[in-house]
C-alpha cells in the first residue's frame, strides 16, 4: 500500500537509517525537522532529520557526541553559528569569510562547515533571472544575515551594493570586510535615515534587518521607495508577507518573501549531505500553511 510521504515515518525507520538534526537554543520553534524529514520521505532516502537542543556550553561534547553516534549531518542556528566554527575540523573558505556555519557535513568521522544562507538566498534571484551582475543593490541591515547576503551578492558580481543600518558604525564596519574580499565593486554605507532615495533608486532591496512585523514606530521605508521593475525582498519569514513586502507590492514592485531562502538554504544543505535534488515546490507547499496568515 502507498502512503502520503508525510506518513509512515516511525514505521520506515530501520537500522539503516541516517540521523541528520539542528543544533540550537532555543529550537522548538524550528520547521527545519518537518521540512528535512519530508524532504528525505519525497525522494525516498532512509534518512530523518531531528530537532537537538544544545545549550551554549554544550556544544563542544554535542558536537563530539553527534560523530561518535554517527550522525551525517546537521544545521546549527542560533546562538551556534560562530561559536561552532572552533569545534570543527575544517570549515569552506565561503563559511569563514562569513565568519558563521549553518550546515555540518560528517563524512568518515570528519566534520565540514559551510553556509548555506547565502546560496540560498540566491536561488529565488536565480528563479527570477534577475540579471545580478546589472543591478544596484540597497540592503538594510549589517547583522549576521546581512553578512552572509552581502558575501554572497558581490560573489554574483553585483556592482554596486549601499548598505544601510541603524547602527551606522556597524554597516561601516561590514563595508570595510566587504571592500578587502571585493575590491571591484562600489560598496559604500548609508546612514539609515537617508536610505529612502537610495532604496528608490535600486532595482534589488533586501531587507536583511530583523524588523518585519507592524511597527509602532512606523514603517521600515515609505511606501515612495517602490516602484515596478523592481525587486523587493524580505529575509524575514514570520509573517509570510511583512509590512515592507505588502508595501512594495502596492508599489509594482516583484516580492520575494523571507520563506523562499529558508527554503533554499535548507535545499543547499540537503544537497551537500545527500547530493539529491530538493523537492523545492512540494516543501513550499508543505510549509506555506505553518506561516501566518496575511495575503
Ligand atoms: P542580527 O545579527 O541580530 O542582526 C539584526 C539586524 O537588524 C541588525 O542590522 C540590526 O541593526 C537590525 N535591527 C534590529 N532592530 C531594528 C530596528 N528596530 N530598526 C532597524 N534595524 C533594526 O540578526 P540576523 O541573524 O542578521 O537576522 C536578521 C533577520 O534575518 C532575522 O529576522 C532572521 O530571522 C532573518 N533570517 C532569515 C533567514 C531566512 O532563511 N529567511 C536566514 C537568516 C536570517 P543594529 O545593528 O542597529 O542593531
Amino acid at each position: 500500500m502507498s502512503m502520503p510521504p508525510t506518513e509512515g515515518i516511525l514505521l520506515a525507520m530501520r537500522g539503516t537509517t541516517r540521523l541528520y538534526g539542528i543544533m540550537g537554543h532555543p529550537i522548538a520553534h524550528s520547521l527545519s525537522p518537518m521540512m528535512h524529514t519530508f524532504a528525505f520521505r519525497q525522494q525516498h532516502l532512509d534518512c530523518v532529520y531531528l530537532p537537538f537542543p544544545v545549550a551554549p556550553d554544550q556544544l563542544a561534547p554535542a558536537v563530539a557526541g553527534a560523530v561518535a553516534l554517527g550522525v551525517c549531518g546537521f544545521n546549527v542556528t542560533i546562538p551556534h553559528k560562530e561559536a561552532i566554527m572552533a569545534h570543527l575540523d575544517d570549515v569552506s573558505a565561503a563559511a569563514r569569510a562569513i565568519g558563521a556555519v549553518n550546515t555540518v557535513h560528517v563524512r568518515d568521522g570528519r566534520t565540514m562547515g559551510y553556509n548555506t544562507d547565502g546560496e540560498g538566498f540566491l536561488q529565488p534571484l536565480h528563479a527570477l533571472h534577475l540579471p545580478l551582475t546589472d543591478t544596484m543593490t540597497c540592503m538594510l541591515g549589517a547583522g549576521g544575515a546581512a553578512r552572509a547576503v552581502a558575501m554572497a551578492l558581490l560573489e554574483a558580481g553585483c556592482p554596486v551594493l549601499m548598505i544601510a543600518n541603524r547602527t551606522y558604525e556597524r554597516a561601516v564596519r561590514l563595508v570595510a570586510v566587504l571592500q578587502k574580499h571585493f575590491p571591484q565593486a562600489q560598496v559604500q554605507a548609508v546612514p539609515f535615515a537617508e536610505a529612502a532615495p537610495v532604496a528608490r533608486q535600486s532595482g534589488l532591496l533586501v531587507n536583511a534587518t530583523s524588523v518585519g512585523l507592524p511597527n509602532a514606530s512606523g514603517a521600515l521605508l515609505p511606501d515612495t521607495c517602490f516602484r515596478p521593475g523592481q525587486v523587493v525582498y524580505d529575509l524575514v519569514y514570520r509573517p509570510l508577507y511583512t509590512p515592507l513586502l505588502q508595501a512594495a507590492r502596492r508599489g509594482g514592485a516583484t516580492i520575494v518573501p523571507g520563506l523562499d531562502m529558508l527554503i533554499g538554504q535548507g535545499a543547499a544543505a540537503f544537497q551537500i549531505w545527500t547530493g539529491v535534488q530538493f523537492p523545492v515546490e512540494a516543501v513550499r507547499s508543505l510549509l506555506q500553511p505553518f506561516f501566518a496568515t496575511a495575503s
